[in-house]
């Protein structure tokens, strides 16, 4: 890089805090210290031209948990970890919308449903599990009746009953991190894109051709970890993204999940967005390179064309997006070296859960 005296001294000397990555979680990390400390001289340093990770390639869905999902959750995971996830995903939401007014991001709440399918017992067992669950949701963030049975005439091929929850939103991806890029910039946050770290340690960062110094280093790369931190416990997994073209009788009003969430989709600007499916390609799924492929897109196609519509149609936009995930669904938020914190593994609601991540990280880097 050929860098003026000016360009120099601006982004690359005197910080005190190295944010790597440009995500949700980073730029949330980044603002939640900011704001606690003003005068932290903070750099974020993003790989990619756009943020490339998942915070602006995902589906938009603020949901918390479908029915079948924290059914499947309690098969490994105790009463206590469940109401606490839960919290912790209905925290970030909120916080998300300290950071980012409805307005600016397009959020609707119109609920969300859950279209379950009649030859498999256990999505059908969702049925009764109803009371089971609000119960745990209102432990977890104190609201009532969060879900409840309603007749579903979307489609004949799925159950005539659907689980509808009353408290679920739905948002534009871009514009939640556009406005939180502007929040960030209007900090004061220093914003550097097509910056990749090639590796880290105590108080240094290194790019292709020099390193950085800084105090403290949060990295929040979530998918893309182990090419810094090999040993963090967790993997890259992709979701494909499929949206059709503008259809004239679109019967979606809201967003859907379907078997445990892995399936999800919704209506945006009268097209049908739909994308997962991955657990059924598990090998395939599991890497952190970009890519459509044919087999998942012709499931994705087919659950379309012959669940939801009942007629052929077109794709016209696909795109792919990385996840990190683990054993266990909570994020990890730790400090991995001497003042090198990350705050990564946000699974496959970090939109939920992404900006109480970053606060949490926040809070650690500066105590
Ligand atoms: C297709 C898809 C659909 C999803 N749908 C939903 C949904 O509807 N609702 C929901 O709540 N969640 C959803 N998620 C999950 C959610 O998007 C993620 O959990 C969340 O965006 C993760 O945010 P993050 O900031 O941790 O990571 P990311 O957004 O992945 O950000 C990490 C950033 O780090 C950068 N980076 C990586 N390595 C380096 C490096 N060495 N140097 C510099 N920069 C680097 C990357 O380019 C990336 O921009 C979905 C995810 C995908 C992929």
């Amino acid at each position: 890089m050929n860098l003026s005296y000016w360009e120099e001294r601006h982004y690359f000397e005197d910080n005190d805090l190295i944010v790597i990555g440009a995500g949700i979680v980073g730029l949330s990390t980044a603002i939640a210290a900011k704001s606690a400390k003003p005068n932290l001289k903070i750099l974020v340093l993003e790989r990619s031209s756009l943020p490339s990770g998942a915070s602006t390639k995902n589906a938009g869905f603020a949901c918390f948990g479908s029915v079948t999902e924290l059914l499947s959750d309690s098969q490994h995971m105790s009463y206590h970890d469940q109401v606490a996830l839960i919290k912790m995903r209905w925290e970030g939401l909120q916080l998300l919308q300290t950071n980012v007014p409805r307005v600016d991001m397009s959020y609707r709440s119109r609920g969300g449903v859950e279209v379950l399918d009649t030859s498999d017992s256990f999505q059908m067992s969702a049925l009764d599990e109803i009371t089971r669950c609000n119960t745990m949701v209102a432990d977890a963030i104190g609201l009532k009746d969060c879900f409840s049975i309603v007749d579903q005439s979307l489609s004949t091929t799925f159950h005539n009953k659907a689980i509808y929850n009353q408290f679920e939103g739905e948002l534009n991806p871009m514009y939640m991190m556009a406005a939180l890029h502007k929040k960030a910039f209007n900090m004061g946050i220093n914003l550097l894109y097509g910056m990749e770290v090639e590796a880290i340690a105590t108080r240094a960062v290194k790019l292709s051709d020099r390193i950085l110094n800084s105090s403290l280093i949060a990295v929040c790369t979530n998918g893309l970890s182990r090419a810094l931190l090999p040993k963090l416990p967790m993997q890259a997994v992709r979701n494909q993204v499929y949206v059709t073209e503008r259809l004239d009788d679109n019967p979606l009003e809201s967003c859907y999940h379907y078997d445990q969430g892995y399936v999800y989709f919704r209506e945006i600007d009268g097209r049908i967005l739909i994308g997962g499916a991955r657990n059924l390609y598990p090998q395939q799924e599991t890497t952190s390179e970009f890519g459509q492929t044919d087999n998942l897109k012709q499931h994705l196609q087919s659950f379309v064309e012959e669940k939801i519509l009942g007629k052929t149609i077109k794709f016209e936009y696909e795109w792919s997006g990385i996840l990190g995930v683990g054993e266990i669904k909570t994020p990890i938020i730790k400090e991995v070296m001497d003042d090198v914190y990350v705050g990564v593994r946000l699974g496959g609601m970090g939109v939920a859960i992404g900006s109480g991540v970053g606060k949490s990280l926040a809070d650690m880097v500066l105590s």
